[in-house]
């Protein structure tokens, strides 16, 4: 087979204490998936349930330098707990869930909040908010054989040395386990997904030269620079 331009190599993550390195496949999201961030972007999260939704998989960023993207004047971070999928499957049941996470990582749900607001506003889908270059730093993935599986712990982002999100992951509305048999019902999981498990109260915008560092415990941290 003649391909008429060259393939773009495969976006991969590096995996502590393995020479392997993790190919990514698709980037699931979940929206409002704590209720104190639910409230601050305006929905009510006794009424409105998570929602999902994805970025492109080129837009992982792993050298901590990200160039402030065109289009916003209003770029913001959501530090979050991300899930690194083994192993696919559909229909999968929350009780055998964690069987298909292979490990965890740290990542920054980055959002052109303005545009975001304008597509929200006028119904249509967020893409320009949620999808573009670099809209994904993230770090290595620390196996479950090393880390445990995380339900619990603090998760804490730092914007110039200032505290904006301090909460417990803990305090998801839907847990791993159940955000993994949901999607699992919605598309066909594989290995090499990652899934963004959302972000807690305290999102803020950057400008170019701010440094954010986001600390999830027993993940150590994801330092990012806006240049
Ligand atoms: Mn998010």
């Amino acid at each position: 087979m003649s391909l008429l331009f060259e393939p773009l190599p495969p976006v991969t993550l590096p995996i502590i204490a393995l020479e392997a390195r993790f190919p990514v496949h698709r980037i699931y999201c979940v929206g409002k998936n704590y209720a104190a961030h639910a409230l601050e972007m305006g929905s009510d999260p006794q009424r409105e349930p998570p929602c999902f939704f994805l970025k492109p998989s080129d837009g992982v960023l792993l050298d901590g330098r990200l160039p402030y993207p065109p289009g916003t004047a209003n770029l913001h971070y959501e530090g979050e707990l991300v899930l690194a999928i083994g192993k696919g499957g559909t229909d999968i049941a929350p009780e055998q869930a964690l069987e298909h996470v292979f490990g965890y990582a740290l990542g920054l749900d980055m959002t052109r909040r303005d545009l975001q607001k304008t597509c929200s506003q006028r119904g249509q889908p967020w893409d320009t908010g949620k999808g573009f270059e670099h809209c994904a730093p993230l770090s290595a993935i620390t196996p479950a054989t090393v880390c445990g599986h995380l339900d619990r712990g603090a998760i804490q982002l730092w914007c110039n040395d200032a505290l904006r999100q301090d909460a417990d992951i803990g305090d998801m509305i839907w847990n791993p386990r159940e955000i993994i048999s949901t999607l699992s019902r919605l598309f066909t999981l594989r290995e090499g997904d990652l899934i963004f498990t959302g972000t807690p109260a305290g999102v803020g915008a950057v400008v170019a030269g701010d440094r954010v560092v986001l600390r999830i415990a027993g993940l150590g941290e994801l330092r990012v620079e806006i240049v």
